[in-house]
């Protein structure tokens, strides 16, 4: 539900799916100095796959894939969702697990019944053995350290632009996960016609720099933010308002709420979560970035008008 939506060209703007709850922040967007564009879902489809997979000595993939869908299963994230197809792609069953618990930026944990799976400790407890899947955040997190191989693994999956997650089984790292997201055919636009505009393009997300930096260079984008937890999504947005500019700011997700509001111009694209929707001043309906550069051009053109 949007509580109130003002159009300053109601017409104009409704044809373009923009849905603008914020006048003062839509006659702003004429004059922003930087937009930063969450990744994920936004500058690319948000749709991983699973496309290679490393373990460690003693741990077969199968036995890996099942644990990691096991503690993913009650995932609503899209590498949950990768994980879980892969799984099912290759017939697996994954044991009963319980106690889910997602760590907001890092990943999810459950305690899972593994005997029998490869690789387990000898003296799994009763309750079950604690696995999580997340990416380096968690890994951070719980100060693990990457053994050589699953690190070769990593560095070559992020030189692809493809995002890895790890399986931690009672504190040891067994296994590693690469998944492939692909740039939305229009983000290139985007990024060229903002230039245009004069406009600096950034880039935030929670996934690693390798990632990050890969898909940036390919958009030729100015500033990236990587490895960013969702609590701090806002001080990037501040740190370049601390430059004397005018941030625009494009997200979907829950985790984008704080850096919508914080925004000078906080800009909801797709559907989006409820929340990322009460967060923005606009709200782009067609889930096309594309439709940042028509607000910034309808603002400079409505002002135009007006004055
Ligand atoms: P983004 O900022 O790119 O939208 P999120 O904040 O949702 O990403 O997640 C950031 C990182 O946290 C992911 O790249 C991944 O490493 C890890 N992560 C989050 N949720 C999960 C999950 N369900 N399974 C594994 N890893 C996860
Ligand atoms: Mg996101």
């Amino acid at each position: 539900a949007i509580p109130l939506v003002v159009a300053i060209n109601t017409s104009l703007a409704a044809r373009n799916g923009m849905l603008i709850r914020d006048r003062i922040a839509m006659e702003e967007a004429r004059n922003l100095d930087a937009i930063i564009f969450d990744k994920t879902g936004t500058l690319t489809e948000g749709e991983h796959g699973v496309v290679d997979m490393a373990t460690v000595d003693g741990v077969n993939e199968n036995d890996a894939l099942a644990l990691a869908a096991a503690v993913e299963s009650d995932s609503e994230h899209m590498i949950a969702r990768a994980i879980g197809e892969a799984a099912t792609g290759r017939e697996l069953t994954p044991p009963d697990a319980s106690d889910f618990e997602a760590i907001k930026g890092r990943g999810v944990r459950a305690n899972i019944d593994a005997s029998g799976f490869t690789g387990g400790p000898s003296n799994s407890s009763e309750s079950g053995d604690e696995v999580y899947v997340g990416g380096p955040n968690l890994l951070t997190q719980l100060d693990n350290e990457v053994p050589d191989h699953l690190q070769r693994f990593a560095d070559e999956a992020g030189q692809n632009a493809q995002t890895v997650v790890y399986l931690v089984r009672e504190g040891e790292l067994i296994a590693a996960f690469a998944m492939a997201d692909v740039i939305r055919d229009e983000s290139f636009r985007v990024v060229e016609s903002l230039h245009e505009l004069g406009i600096q393009v950034a880039m935030l997300t929670g996934d690693s720099q390798d990632v990050a930096t890969a898909v940036a260079d390919e958009l030729g984008i100015d500033t990236v933010f990587s490895e960013v937890l969702p609590g701090d999504k806002d001080k990037k947005v501040q740190e370049l308002q601390d430059q004397g500019k005018l941030v625009g700011m494009v997200g979907d997700g829950v985790n984008d709420a704080p850096a919508l509001t914080r925004a000078d111009v906080g800009i909801a694209i797709g559907s989006g979560t409820d929340i990322a929707v009460q967060s923005a001043d606009v709200i782009l309906v067609q889930n096309n970035p594309m439709d940042v550069v028509r607000l910034v051009k309808l603002s400079k053109a409505s002002y135009r008008k007006m004055q």
